[in-house]
């Protein structure tokens, strides 16, 4: 497996620190809000990244932790007039029902910043002994950046470029502009733990350097988050845990794009979100996790109801193939037609192709493109009459089936059965393009009668009808079968 590393810039070989276990850590939620699309995406990559490395062999101990007290936090708290770990209560809920529905897999840990306080103490008063960090007259605890040397070489920037844009906030009484909280004294009516340095709280970056020490030891074989923790957060937490322990933090360090909107960053602060709740309102979950793996991780991703829409059409494909290998399979053909070695072999080509895509970068858009590869040729057989008749032909679209379900399970995606998918896609549809099912139905209902009657002339009016309805009615040998435009 290759993956890029934003540490050294490149695309390198990945060897864990201990054979066959890969110890990974990422970045999660500050829960005070609802998560949106760019949540979704970091959430689905490395998800795929623990399923795939799973498939692959690899024992993979995965630690994701929930920042449950913040400014942000703090401030919801005053908006809502609620205690501030009721806001954290209510989000982490929200994220979990938001997740599952992306099929999101647990981790292994999730360590909550509140429930670590004693392990961050104790970094933090490493850090002061020393001389990384230093306690101010006002009880705050600052990271002494310059006495870090190797500062800014995980996000690429220059300490001096660094300084021009610092600035003091008011009430803070750091050395040097560039210094950051590691424990902040509480005002009153905040939240506060004891410490050695007064009552107060942690800073952010200080809980993802102790938690991962604590749950995965050192150094990380990978830790993800999206572009945004780049700078300041993950260099802060590199600067903290390689000052402290003398040993470097991470080997990998694997950074997913953003998701734009109309080529803008999508944010809380921008104000251009769409939280997963508004997307599932109008599209199966489902479609919303294939969507965000149709780009490579790290390129931005644009997000629009259209391009969901594109993805839509996409998945259903391979659902649609999938439901007719099965109803072939169900058919007992007969025939003894000879099915080509060939195909066989292509089928077995493309699934190699598939996971050399992963292994490379973990590239999903490469391997959703070798999955059409394989759909193509189960169409081929589904629908040319020589092969569908053939009774050949079922244990090779046993595997064909077998073999878009194994890869469906690596992605998180077109591994449920066809059936179900389809009929909860249609449900989605009519709701979202608001058609009334029990009108369509009569329609279709009589548009045989009129076919039956043969006044063709009526049967293409309804077909008509039902079209400008968004409805588009096709004839089979069992009847007629309609489905959403
Ligand atoms: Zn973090």
């Amino acid at each position: 497996m290759y993956l890029y590393n934003s540490l050294t810039r490149k695309k390198e070989k990945f060897v864990p620190r201990e054979q066959g276990k890969v110890y990974m850590y990422v970045c999660g939620i500050t829960a005070y809000d609802l998560c949106h699309i760019g949540h979704a995406r970091a959430a689905v990559v490395f998800d795929v990244l623990v399923r795939f490395l799973r498939y692959l062999g690899y024992e993979v101990i995965f630690a994701r932790n929930f920042t449950d007290i913040d400014d942000k936090i703090i401030k919801r708290a005053n908006e809502l007039g609620i205690p501030w770990n009721e806001v954290a209560k209510r989000y982490i809920e929200a994220f979990y029902e938001d997740m599952a529905k992306l099929n999101i897999l647990k981790p292994t840990f999730e360590p909550r910043a509140t429930e670590h306080i004693k392990e961050m103490q104790e970094l933090i008063q490493v850090l002061i002994d020393k001389g990384y960090a230093y306690v101010t007259s006002d009880g705050d605890v600052y990271f002494r950046v310059r006495a870090f040397k190797s500062y800014g070489k995980l996000s690429g920037r220059d300490i001096e470029e660094l300084k021009a844009g610092a600035r003091v906030e008011v009430g803070e009484n750091k050395e040097d502009p560039l210094d950051f909280a590691l424990w902040k004294s509480s005002k009153p009516g905040e939240p506060w733990w004891d410490s050695p340095w007064g009552r107060g709280r942690p800073g952010w970056h200080i809980e993802c350097s102790a938690m991962s020490e604590k749950y995965l030891g050192l150094p990380l074989d990978i830790h993800g988050g999206g572009q945004d923790l780049l700078f300041p957060h993950h260099e802060n937490e590199r600067a903290q845990t390689v000052a402290a322990r003398d040993i470097e933090f991470v080997s990998y360090w694997v950074h997913n794009g953003f998701v734009q909107v109309k080529g803008e960053k999508m944010s809380k602060s921008l104000g251009n979100f769409v939280t997963l709740r508004a997307i599932y309102e109008k599209f199966l979950p489902e479609v919303l996790r294939f969507f965000l793996l149709t780009k490579h991780y790290k390129t931005p991703l644009d997000f629009s109801y259209e391009n969901l829409e594109e993805a839509e059409k996409a998945l259903k494909k391979i659902y649609e193939a999938k439901k007719a290998i099965k109803e072939v399979i169900q058919s007992n053909p007969t025939k003894n037609t000879p099915i080509p070695e060939e195909i066989v072999n292509e089928v077995n080509e493309f699934k190699e192709k598939f996971k050399k895509a992963l292994e490379d970068d973990l590239n999903t858009a490469a391997a959703l493109g070798f999955t059409f590869n394989i759909v193509k040729i189960a169409n081929r057989l589904t629908q040319e009459k020589s092969f569908k008749k053939s009774k050949n032909v079922t244990s090779v679209l046993t595997k064909i089936l077998d073999g878009l379900n194994e890869l469906g399970e690596i992605l998180g995606v077109f591994s449920s059965d066809p059936d179900k998918f389809l009929a909860e896609l249609k449900n989605k549809k009519l709701e979202r393009k608001n058609i009334n099912r029990e009108e369509i139905e009569k329609l279709v209902l009589e548009r045989s009668l009129a076919r039956k009657n043969k006044d063709f002339k009526k049967a293409d009016e309804i077909r008509d009808r039902l079209f400008k309805l968004g409805v588009v009615v096709k004839d089979t040998p069992h009847g007629s079968i309609w489905d959403v435009e």
